[in-house]
C-alpha cells in the first residue's frame, strides 16, 4: 500500500517484539502480553513513534526546499523532540511552539527532559502560554509567519505530526511490519493496544490492519481527557489515509476502538492508578513507561485484563509508543520511587 509514498530513513528498521511474560503472569496468566519496542526505534534522541510517521513527511519538506522545519506540542511534547532531532539530522532549522497543555506544573518542567534535549538540539523554543487543544492552532501559524518574516522559508509540521497529509502512512507500514514479524513468529496476535492523543498511530494501524481484517483489534487507550475531539481526528485521518493508500474497504465510525477511562483527572497529569501502572511494568520488566502517554495505555490494557475483556488465550501486543524522555519533568512524584 505504500511502494507509490517516498521514506527517508530515520529509524533503525523493523521494532523488537519481547514478551512481558512476568507482566502477564502477575496478571493471571490466562493472556500473553508482548511489547512492541516503538520506543527503541531509532539514534536519534531517543526515538520514539513520531519518527515513523516522520519519516514520510521529510521527503515532502526536502522537496519543498524549505530551511526551517516549524511544529507545535506541550512543553513536553515528545513529537517537537523528533521534530528538532530530524531537523538537526536532515541540515534544517528547527521552531518549536511550546504550548502549556499542562496545568499545576512544577518550576523544572519546563527546563528538563524533552525540551531540554530540544534545546541541545539547537531548536528555537517559544514557550507560549495556551491550553490544551489537539487541533491547528493560530500560535503554529504565527510561527510560520515569523519564519517568513525573518527571510527563512518554512515547513509547517502540526501537532503530532497527525493533521499532516502524510501524518498516518507510517504506521500503515506498522501493521505490515507486524504481519512480516507474526509469520516469524508462526502465530498472529489478538489485539494490538495504542495510547492515542492526536490520532494519527492509531488511524494508520486502522488502516493496515484492515487489509486482514483487523481494524477493530486496534483497542486504542485515550490519553487527551477530551475522547470525542480524539475519536473524531482518528476517524477523519483513518479515511484520509485509506483514500491516499487507495484502500477499498470503507473506514466507518466502530472501527475507532477507543477507551476514554484512563485518561483522568487531564492530559499530561497521571492519576494515582496510572502511576502504579508504571511502577508495576517497570518493578516486572524494567520497561519505562511515561505520566503523559504510555502509563496510561499500560493503565488500561492492565485494567482490561483484569477486568476480563480479553478472552482467555489472546496474545496482545502492546505498542511501547515512547515518550519515557518526559519522566525528568515528573521527579518530583516519584521520589519515592
Ligand atoms: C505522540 C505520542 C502518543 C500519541 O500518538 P498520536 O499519534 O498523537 O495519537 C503516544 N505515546 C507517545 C510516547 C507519544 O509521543
Amino acid at each position: 500500500m505504500l511502494e507509490k509514498f517516498d521514506r527517508f530513513p530515520l529509524t533503525f528498521g523493523p521494532t523488537p517484539i519481547e514478551k512481558l511474560d512476568r507482566l502477564g503472569k502477575h496478571l493471571g496468566g490466562k493472556v500473553e502480553i508482548y511489547a512492541k519496542r516503538e520506543d527503541c526505534n531509532s539514534g536519534l534522541a531517543f526515538g520514539g513513534n513520531k519518527l515513523r510517521k516522520l519519516e514520510y513527511i521529510v521527503p515532502d519538506a526536502l522537496a519543498s526546499n524549505a530551511d526551517t522545519l516549524v511544529s507545535i506540542g506541550a512543553v513536553q511534547s515528545n513529537h517537537t523532540r523528533m521534530v528538532a532531532a530530524v531537523a538537526a539530522k536532515i541540515g534544517m532549522k528547527c521552531l518549536l511552539v511550546q504550548e502549556n497543555w499542562v496545568p499545576d506544573q512544577n518550576p523544572v518542567y519546563s527546563q528538563v527532559g524533552n525540551i531540554l534535549l530540544s534545546r541541545i538540539m539547537g531548536a528555537e523554543v517559544n514557550l507560549v502560554d495556551k491550553g490544551f487543544d489537539i487541533g491547528i492552532r493560530a500560535s503554529w501559524e504565527e510561527a510560520l509567519n515569523e519564519v517568513k518574516q525573518r527571510g527563512g522559508s518554512p515547513y509547517g509540521i502540526p501537532a503530532g505530526a497527525s493533521a499532516h497529509k502524510y501524518g498516518g502512512l507510517g504506521y500503515v507500514g506498522f501493521a505490515d511490519e507486524v504481519r512480516v514479524q507474526e509469520e516469524q513468529l508462526r502465530f498472529c496476535f489478538d489485539y494490538i493496544v495504542v495510547c492515542t492523543v492526536t490520532g494519527s498511530t492509531q488511524a494508520g494501524m486502522i488502516v493496515g490492519f484492515t487489509k486482514d481484517g483487523r481494524a477493530r483489534n486496534v483497542i486504542g487507550i485515550d490519553a487527551s481527557a477530551t475522547p470525542d475531539h480524539a475519536r473524531a481526528q482518528v476517524l477523519k485521518i483513518a479515511r484520509d489515509t485509506a483514500k491516499l493508500t487507495g484502500l477499498t474497504t470503507e473506514v466507518v465510525d466502530d472501527d475507532v476502538v477507543l477507551f476514554e477511562e484512563y485518561a483522568y483527572p487531564h492530559y499530561g497529569i497521571p492519576s494515582e492508578e496510572t502511576k502504579q501502572a508504571i511502577r508495576l511494568c517497570a518493578r516486572l520488566e524494567g520497561m519505562i513507561t511515561d505520566p503523559v502517554y504510555e502509563g496510561k495505555s499500560m493503565q488500561g490494557m492492565i485494567d482490561l485484563v483484569q477486568g476480563g475483556f480479553f478472552p482467555d488465550g489472546s496474545r496482545i501486543l502492546f505498542v511501547h509508543l515512547g515518550g519515557v524522555p518526559a519522566i525528568n519533568g515528573y521527579g518530583y512524584m516519584f521520589l519515592d520511587g
